[in-house]
């Protein structure tokens, strides 16, 4: 297999660093990567100068690429999967029809109804029907939460405390249209209450298979407190996430879900995430995204047993035959511990020189916003690093990810020292 990966971030990082232990793999093409993803003479990062998705393909045509993992949602939001498609190569990632359930909450609240599947109730509104939203907040009888429809990179959603406030919120997303057009439909919905997970699954269309929970850590500051980041950490299996979670979970949410794409003409192939509150009326659906969630990816790759090849599952996937490949994970447990540049994620500064020291075995660095010039590493971006560890405990596996966090030098170095902080409760009950 000759891969080329779209994106740059520790998400990017570890799938690479998985797909290139399989026997299957040539080359990895990473577009752009980062200072880290040359790991191996197997991988190379490429600059495609101005990479619209026609010299994407143009460049994955002449360089006899045979499958396109792309990272991040936007590209496949605009279709990326159809250009590569065309010219006979299979990309691991939905049609830009099956991303809409990422790219529209509208489109996903509404196939959630139709199908069944178990989240929080809602009314969509557009931005011409302001003074409807605005009574509806008025006489709902709940709390709200407002959702910019469209793709705002994880800012667009509002948790009002009061109605006053939820009003504000309506006409900053409505009216002054702070979150651009992703504003255009608002999606307005019960507050739910509970643990949250995470629930990565591969499908080809018709067999959906999960990975075991994960827990994100959004906020900036211990204790989840500060503003909402990208993620500061991840931890799976998470003890929530009972077996018999995880059945309701197939049963109600993922099984329905794939088996309502493809009978309505989008199959979805390539890798679901689904955020789930568990409320005490069960798994309530929070959201769809249609790629690998970072930082829970970092963690997920060290998770996977030794045995189960990364791209034998992907190639799986795009060639509908997942029934036929094993997944398994390692008993045990897997975090990611991110770090930040100083002032994230407000502004900060880059150019920071980074020195990685020996790390304990069973750790990996994953680089995310990172740059390399000759053998200089460089910071480059707000989350910087992801240190991951497995370990047979969740607290030998925070150990050993916290021993590899002191390993990583960068001057403004920031970073979250309560990783998997409910894990370790729920273990300790
Ligand atoms: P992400 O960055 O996770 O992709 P997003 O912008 O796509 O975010 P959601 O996942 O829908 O948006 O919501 C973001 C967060 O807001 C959730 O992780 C959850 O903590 C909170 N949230 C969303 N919907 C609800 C709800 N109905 N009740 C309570 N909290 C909610």
């Amino acid at each position: 297999l000759r891969i080329l990966v779209l994106g740059g971030g520790g998400r990017e990082h570890a799938l690479v660093w998985k797909l290139h232990q399989s026997s299957l793999v040539d080359h990895i093409f990473v577009s752009p990567g980062n200072g880290g993803t040359e790991l191996s003479p197997k991988v190379t990062n490429v600059n495609i100068p101005n990479p619209t998705f026609h010299n994407l393909s143009e460049w994955a045509i002449t360089n006899d690429i045979n499958l396109v993992i792309p990272g991040p949602e936007q590209p496949l939001v605009d279709g990326v999967e159809s250009y590569f498609r065309k010219v006979g190569i299979p990309v691991f990632g939905p049609s830009a029809l099956a991303a809409r359930m990422e790219g529209s909450k509208a489109f996903s609240k509404a196939f959630m109804t139709r199908h069944a599947v178990p989240t929080a109730a809602f009314r969509v509104f557009t931005s011409s029907e302001v003074d409807e939203a605005i009574d509806y907040v008025r006489t709902c009888g709940h709390k709200v939460v407002l959702k910019a429809s469209g793709l705002a990179s994880g800012k667009g959603v509002l948790i009002p405390e009061t109605t006053e406030d939820a009003i504000a919120g309506l006409k900053e997303i409505m009216v002054s249209h702070a979150f651009g057009s992703a504003g255009d439909e608002v999606v307005i919905e019960e507050v739910l209450v509970g643990p949250e997970i995470s629930v990565l699954a591969f499908s080809d269309g018709y067999t959906i298979v999960p990975l075991p929970a994960a827990q994100d850590h959004k906020r900036i500051g211990e204790g989840d407190t500060g503003p909402n980041t990208g993620g500061m950490g991840a931890y799976t299996p998470a003890p929530v996430a009972t077996p018999a979670i995880m059945d309701q979970i197939m049963r109600e949410t993922l099984k329905p879900t794939i088996d309502g794409m493809r009978r309505e003409g989008y199959p979805f192939v390539g890798l679901l995430f689904t955020g789930f509150m568990l409320t005490d009326s069960g798994p309530k659906v929070l959201e769809y995204n249609v790629r690998f969630g970072d930082p829970e990816t970092e963690a997920l790759m060290l998770l996977l047993s030794e045995d189960t090849d990364l791209a034998a599952v992907i190639l799986a996937c795009v060639e509908r035959r997942l029934d036929s490949v094993a997944i398994t994970t390692r008993q045990g447990f897997a975090v990611s511990v991110v770090l930040a540049s100083s002032g994230y994620p407000g502004s900060f500064e880059k150019g920071k020189i980074i020195t990685v020291g020996e790390v304990p075995f069973d750790v990996v660095v994953f680089h995310a916003g990172t740059t390399k010039a000759k053998d200089l590493v460089q910071t480059s971006g707000g989350r910087v690093i992801a240190v991951s560890a497995y370990a047979p405990s969740l607290q030998e596996a925070l150990d050993r990810a916290y021993e590899g966090v002191g390993q990583v030098k960068f001057d403004g170095k920031v970073y979250r020292r309560d990783i998997a902080h409910r894990g370790l409760k729920a273990a300790a009950s």
